[in-house]
């Protein structure tokens, strides 16, 4: 069963789901996570789900705790206190059993230079447990899906976009039905990060779960299902961006008109001016009302009116670093 994104995830509780109704655990289960640094809380209590199949971003300013949170969830730190299930196993009791369905891609993508694409995938296949023919099998598909053609060379003479679809090919070289991909298109040039974009797209239309984070706040509206937004260690809220726009955002309007002097309309509103037309804000229906009253009164002509949603960028501006 996959669960939508409006009844998916929400901060109503902020505790764990439990199990959805065909039996499926959910993918994460996190409870009352938290992260100390030598007395710094990089982490406070934080508790949440993931369900399977859904895409869940997590953003923040810098230092607001994504890495840690992430680094949490693949079992590669330890929360200070809390529990995480993945996938119904404790990554800490038993990180073995979560781990084997687990595929991670770290911030940096580090690699080992002097192998080549073909040694370098088939070393971490064999820390897998997979035949060299299961590995090969993976490696061709992965090489094709991600039009990486390295073509013999030695990892070290790859540019970045090249490396860091070694890195995602590493993390998917087991077949792991859950990813936590920590800025899988951070510092990549646009042709390289839509498609990364696209392969993500496409992961979840393969049933993978995911949880990633990202500083480009477009990606993560146009792929997650589900938004953490963290703070300085602490989870301020956790929804759809529906759920994050009901929350945090208001509709704005935006009238496009014309009119002889637009003297009585900047009485009221600020007006700017381009290709032409005026135009100006409304905060809410009441404002718009009364500025398109006041434009019909001075012989103007309301062109058009366009509703803004605010973008994660914008509401994330206004909760503040
Ligand atoms: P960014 O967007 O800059 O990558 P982030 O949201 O991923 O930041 P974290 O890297 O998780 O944030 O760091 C959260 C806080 O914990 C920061 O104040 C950071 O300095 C601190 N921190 C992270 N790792 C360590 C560590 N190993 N030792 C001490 N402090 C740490």
């Amino acid at each position: 069963m996959r669960v939508s994104a409006q009844d998916g995830c929400n901060d109503k509780s902020f505790h764990i789901r439990g199990t959805i109704t065909d039996g499926t655990p959910t993918m994460i289960q996190a409870n009352g996570l938290s992260k100390q640094y030598n007395g710094l809380n990089a982490l406070d209590n934080i508790s949440f789900s993931c369900e399977k199949g859904q895409i869940c971003g997590i953003i923040g300013h810098n230092g607001a705790g994504k890495t840690t949170l992430l680094k949490i969830i693949a079992g590669l730190i330890r929360p200070t206190s809390g529990t995480i299930l993945v996938n119904g196993h404790d990554i800490v009791a038993d990180p073995m059993a979560a781990k084997n369905s687990l595929g991670y891609l770290p911030e940096e993508s580090r690699l080992y230079d002097t192998m080549t694409v073909h040694d370098y995938l088939t070393f971490f296949g064999q820390l897998y447990g997979l035949s060299k023919e299961t590995i090969s099998g993976r490696e061709s598909q992965l090489l094709a899906a991600l039009e990486l053609n390295p073509d013999g060379k030695k990892i070290g003479n790859f540019s970045k976009g090249m490396r860091r679809k070694v890195a995602i090919a590493r993390s998917l070289i087991h077949d792991p039905s859950f990813l936590v991909y920590d800025e899988p298109t951070s510092g990549l040039d646009p042709m390289t990060s839509r498609f990364i974009i696209e392969y993500i797209k496409e992961l979840r239309s393969r049933d993978k779960t995911m949880v990633l984070s990202a500083h480009n706040l477009f990606q993560i509206e146009e792929i997650c299902d589900c938004i953490m937004i963290l703070k300085r260690g602490q989870m301020i809220a956790m929804g759809s961006i529906q759920e994050l726009r009901d929350r945090f955002g208001t509709l704005t309007y935006t009238i496009y008109f014309t009119i002889p002097d637009p003297g009585p309309v900047a009485a009221i509103a600020s007006v700017n001016r381009d290709a032409g037309m005026f135009h100006t804000i409304a905060a809410d229906i009441p404002e718009m009302n009364a500025i398109t009253s006041v434009i019909s009164a001075h012989e103007g002509r309301v062109e058009r009116i366009e509703s803004h949603y605010p973008t994660l960028e914008e509401m994330l501006f206004k909760i503040g670093s």
